[in-house]
């Protein structure tokens, strides 16, 4: 009877504490641990009131002494969970009656807080996380915010560590293994947090691979830096998903929480999650990185210029430099790159390197890549119709051409300038072409049925070989200036060369050398049959005035 009754408690989903008539605990089933966040070890002669809170408490003792009458109600409590997230509980107490004499009480206790905050569409209980049994997002920025509330500031609240964490390749687990090994990836990385809790933390999965751990232990930076090792070797425990051995990682932002530091909620996070990024981008080296000021001044600096971007085109900022393309043979300038420039207020000149990455995450990129189109288009009109007649490169990002009506785009930008499209070559990195195959050789086709012409530019910096591009339509191949650089200094890359050379003529592609900076370069080039070169050896971008010199000076 006692065993069965033992594994029945085992299964039950409700909480069954049994407590002493003292209010210790001497036995507990595995949902306790589930609904308190105490291992059973832990709760195990724990007073049952600690783990109420005041109010309840409070209740509890005035109802206590009716219980030992005899008197058997139902209860409504609030139960602090060791993460010190507050849920609302239903007991109901059943005396353990041995001989006439109560021994003890069973106290089957239920989580009535999900109910209150059930999201009626989803059905979603959004108060912690069905898959961890973890607090979410939302209870973990209230448990920071009650920090803020408690005097005030932390000061008065204590010194706490935040550590915020990026689970590495759950992706690729969830793709090779499949969705189910992926949910026990997360759930031994919310095991392994949940065993670094300390009474008053917190720990949280704040979304897919996200979770946060709030520690009260220390605002040290030692004991910090210590916390996230400990976490992540026990992280690396190996894990069995599908009989094979995983060693579970992730990426760790860390904030100290002390007397003098803010503690707006958002603002934490966002430190804890930029410090995580700065981990994430310098892994393998970083597996945790702290939040420093500086990580802040960086930030504070690409919004400035992520607000400027912005506004830049109708302020006037922004304006074109061109860089000659010649005939390696004659010398004879064929045709100009268009190279955007910014004029930041406060910054000065910002290089398109620094802003172009931004003016593409934020998606600005599709009206700057406009703008440089039509000024590059009017620019070169104006030249042809003065005698000079030249081809134009424009840089294109993938965005730019993600945009369906792209194709259609350029042909209104060349009719409204008057240019024939075979003036135009538009410059798009190697990069773009893994990106989604089939839709980019359909893109290109439809550009160079317009007459436009393609190029491939800094070819070999990524990762796809000539024997690739053969399938896509393409006019141009901008040879990267790394190669150029190592001419005559290392002999396979002028083997290199020379065969990448070789293969493109033989695909009807044409040969820009990108970055010639020695005569001795351009002779090498020149050997191997290369087409066109660019470099500072000609001459580094200039304005379109210098231009003009330039073509008199270079032009038979
Ligand atoms: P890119 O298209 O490969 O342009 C060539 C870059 O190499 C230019 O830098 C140019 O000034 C530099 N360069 C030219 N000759 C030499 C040389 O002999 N030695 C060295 N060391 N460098 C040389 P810039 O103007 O700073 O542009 C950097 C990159 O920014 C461009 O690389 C391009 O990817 C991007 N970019 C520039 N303008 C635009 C634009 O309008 N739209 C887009 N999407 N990207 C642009
Ligand atoms: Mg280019
Ligand atoms: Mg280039």
């Amino acid at each position: 009877m006692e065993q069965s009754y033992l594994s029945l408690c085992e299964f039950l989903a409700d909480a069954v504490f049994e407590m002493n008539r003292e209010g210790r605990l001497i036995r507990v089933n595995p949902a306790c641990s589930l609904i308190s966040g105490y291992s059973a070890e832990e709760l195990l002669h724990m007073d049952v009131l600690s783990l109420l809170d005041e109010k309840s408490r409070e209740k509890a003792k005035v109802y206590y002494p009716l219980v030992l009458k005899g008197h058997f109600d139902r209860l409504e409590l609030v139960m602090v969970r060791k993460d010190a997230a507050r849920i609302h509980i239903e007991c109901n107490m059943i005396p353990v009656d041995i001989d006439g004499h109560i021994e003890s009480f069973f106290v089957i206790v239920k989580d009535v807080t999900a109910p209150q905050i059930m999201d009626v569409q989803s059905g979603v209980v959004l108060n912690s996380d069905p898959l961890t049994g973890l607090p979410n997002r939302e209870q973990f920025v209230r448990r920071l915010e009650q920090l803020a509330g408690e005097g005030g500031g932390a000061g008065q609240a204590g010194s706490y560590t935040l550590i915020y964490l990026n689970v590495d390749r759950l992706q690729f687990i969830n793709d090779s293994l499949g969705y189910v090994q992926g949910d026990l990836l997360l759930q031994h990385v919310a095991a392994v947090l949940r065993e670094l809790l300390t009474p008053g933390g917190l720990v949280a999965r704040m979304n897919g691979d996200e979770f946060a751990l709030l520690s009260p232990a220390s605002g040290e930076a030692q004991a910090a830096t210590e916390l996230a090792d400990k976490a992540a070797s026990m992280l690396s425990a190996p894990l069995q998903l599908l009989g094979l051995e995983i060693i579970a990682s992730a990426s760790m932002g860390i904030v100290l929480l002390n007397g003098s530091s803010s503690v707006e909620a958002g603002n934490l996070i966002g430190k804890a999650v930029m410090a995580m990024r700065h981990a994430k981008k310098h892994r393998p080296e970083l597996q945790y990185a702290l939040y420093t000021e500086e990580m802040d001044a960086r930030l504070s600096c690409q919004l400035q210029l992520e607000s400027g971007l912005r506004s830049a085109i109708l302020l006037n900022q922004f304006y074109l430099r061109y860089q000659p393309i010649v005939n390696v043979y004659t010398g004879t300038i064929e045709a100009v790159e268009a190279l955007l420039r910014w004029e930041h207020p406060e910054l000065g000149i910002v290089p398109p390197d620094t802003f172009i990455p931004i003016a593409e995450e934020t998606g600005e990129i599709i009206a700057i890549g406009g703008w440089v189109l039509r000024t590059a288009c009017r620019q070169i009109r104006s030249w042809h119709d003065e005698g000079l007649i030249l081809r134009i490169a424009v840089n294109v990002s993938l965005l730019q051409l993600r945009e369906p009506d792209f194709p259609l785009f350029v042909k209104r930008v060349l009719d409204e300038a008057g240019l024939e499209p075979k003036w135009l070559d538009i410059e798009i990195t190697e990069s773009v072409l893994i990106e989604d195959q089939e839709q980019m050789k359909a893109r290109l086709a439809e550009l160079r049925s317009i007459g436009v012409h393609v190029a491939i530019d800094d070819f070999g910096t990524g990762y796809t070989s000539l024997n690739y591009l053969k399938n896509f339509p393409i006019d141009y191949l901008k040879i990267d200036r790394s190669f150029i650089r190592d001419i005559n200094n290392d002999a396979n890359n002028n083997i290199i060369l020379a065969s990448l050379i070789e293969l493109a003529h033989h695909l009807k592609i044409q040969v820009i050398g990108e970055g010639i900076e020695t005569q001795e370069q351009i002779e090498f080039l020149r050997s191997k049959g290369c087409d066109e070169g660019q470099g500072y050896l000609v001459s580094a971008a200039v304005d379109a005035d210098e231009i003009w010199r330039l073509c008199s000076r270079l032009r038979p």
